[in-house]
């Protein structure tokens, strides 16, 4: 048996596996992934991603399959059993990466895409049929033992990221230790084909009802999906049961106007990976975090991992930086992701009460908060970058970076045009980048004209000459564009 070599083993071939192998092999990292199945995990799961994803998806090269098959997700409304409304979020606007705030999706079309574009990637490689049973770690790296149909297999590596999903055997081998935040409550989840959409809410909907708390949402073109609280004494076996799922449709008016196309219960849990690096071994997704789907960012957070572990990577395996650069990862992700779970908890909460008379005060204190306008209503901001590779104290540093578009046909992003290194911008004529890596653009340059004003609104906003844009679009630093090249040196 040969052993296999490369520089980043990634175990998974999840959303969050494959988003990493991806930008691992765009900068030509050779990278081995390493997926236990041979298909695409089929059960019913996310059904959301938010604008962000999608410039991600847009770095990765398959935003426009995705967007093919999608939908934007308009309004989220939380309402009492009979339908007076507790909260009402309006998502229809664009968000600040460029593309649609919430979009509605079907998991598997979007991890379709996901994988036939790395099909086309010579640096990286989806082995299917390899599982992950041991591995055993040095300072300089990892040999990892897979069994597959064709026998017993190693890779020697410089990292393994441990995409392999909630139970991770990655971490449970690293010896990585996980804190439950507390939330754990059953639920079926029903996904249906649409032949009547006129039929169906032209919004997403958390019905708040104590007898039965119910999701009722949109997904990509011609799908709907309905969640439906388990109650004590309910066997998983019963509640999948069809009839049993018909009689819970039958309140939604809905026969004949859709399908049942699959099934499934869940424990929604919210978990955090005490340690998202130990040595060679990095965590990724759902291995690193959990969360309950009622703010539908799991797999969001999980794709905003592989963003942001990328080109921390890159800069160590290619451009020999010190690897403490990757402790930066979890200090720079845990906030962001913890402020998500905490959000996506507190929905959760307000959703999952089934004792009557707490519903029915949670309902007069939250209808009388909506009658004083002290409801939160907008897009929902996540948490910063607090601490890690930034430039701390300079304006608007570790915050997101927009993305200005063109509204041509089809339109043009500045992504498209910068590509995925880190950017310098700056108003102050042509800086020398030196040795730094950086892509440095005046604001003059004739190929970004239909982002010239945003982009001049952002320095004009934080009384900046330049501002330095990471790979993943947090901002590293704002300012002088001397300082900014010298401090970006690893
Ligand atoms: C009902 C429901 C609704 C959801 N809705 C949303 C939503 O709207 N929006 C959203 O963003 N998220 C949502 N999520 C969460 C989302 O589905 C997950 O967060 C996401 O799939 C995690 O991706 P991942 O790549 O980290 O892990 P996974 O998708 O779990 O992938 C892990 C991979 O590792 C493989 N693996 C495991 N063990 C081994 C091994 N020993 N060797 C090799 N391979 C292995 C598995 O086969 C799997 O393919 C939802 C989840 C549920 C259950």
């Amino acid at each position: 048996m040969a052993v296999r070599e490369c520089d980043v083993l990634i175990v998974g071939g999840g959303p969050s596996g494959v988003t990493l192998g991806l930008f691992l092999a765009a900068a030509g990292v050779s990278t081995i992934i390493a997926e236990k199945e041979q298909a695409i995990y089929p059960l019913p799961r996310g059904a959301h991603i938010d604008h962000e994803i999608v410039r991600i998806l847009q770095n990765v090269g398959v935003a426009e399959d995705v967007m093919a098959t999608s939908r934007t997700g308009g309004r989220y409304e939380f309402l009492t059993a009979d339908r007076q409304i507790l909260l009402s979020f309006d998502w229809t606007a664009p968000g600040a990466s460029g593309w649609p705030y919430s979009n509605m999706i079907h998991q598997p079309s979007l991890e379709a895409a996901l994988r036939s574009r790395l099909a086309g990637c010579p640096d990286a490689v989806l082995q299917a049929e390899w599982t992950f049973v041991s591995m055993e770690t040095a300072s300089q790296g990892v040999s990892a033992h897979f069994a597959t149909p064709a026998g017993p297999e190693t890779v020697r590596a410089r990292f393994i990221v441990g995409a392999d999903g909630a139970r991770s055997p990655v971490r449970e081998a690293a010896g990585i230790a996980i804190d439950d935040l507390g939330f754990d409550e059953p639920w079926l989840v029903v996904d249906t084909i649409v032949h009547d959409p006129a039929r169906l809410p032209d919004r997403n909907l958390q019905v708040c009802d104590p007898a039965r708390p119910t999701t009722c949402v949109m997904m990509g073109n011609g799908r709907h999906r309905w969640e439906f609280m388990i109650r004590p004494g309910e066997r998983s076996e019963d509640v999948l049961d069809d009839a049993f799922i018909a009689d819970l449709l039958r309140p939604w008016d809905v026969e004949g106007a859709v399908t049942l196309e699959r099934k499934a219960v869940y424990r929604f849990h919210a978990r955090l990976a005490k340690q998202w690096r130990l040595g060679p071994v990095l965590l990724a997704g759902d291995a690193a975090h959990q969360m309950p789907p009622f703010a539908g960012q799991g797999m969001c957070s999980g794709m905003r991992d592989a963003a942001n572990l990328w080109w921390k990577l890159v800069e160590v395996i290619q451009s020999g930086a010190d690897d403490r650069l990757l402790d930066a990862y979890q200090a720079e992700r845990e906030p962001n992701v913890r402020g998500i779970v905490d959000m996506a908890i507190l929905m959760g909460r307000t959703v999952c009460v089934t004792d009557p008379e707490a519903a029915a005060a949670r309902d007069s204190a939250m209808l009388a908060d909506r009658a004083a306008g002290r409801s939160p209503d907008a897009q929902a901001g996540y948490p910063p970058i607090s601490a890690g590779r930034i430039l701390g104290g300079s304006a608007g540093a570790g915050g997101y970076f927009p993305q200005p578009w063109s509204n041509d046909q089809p339109a043009l992003r500045l992504d498209d045009v910068t590509g995925p290194g880190p950017m310098l911008f700056s108003r102050s004529g042509t800086v020398p980048a030196g040795n730094s890596g950086l892509r440095v653009m005046e604001l003059a340059d004739p190929s970004i004209t239909f982002a010239k004003s945003a982009l001049e609104d952002w320095l004009v906003r934080h009384d900046a000459d330049a501002v330095l844009v990471r790979p993943d679009h947090y901002v590293f630093g704002s300012g002088d564009p001397a300082r900014l090249i010298a401090a970006w040196q690893p």
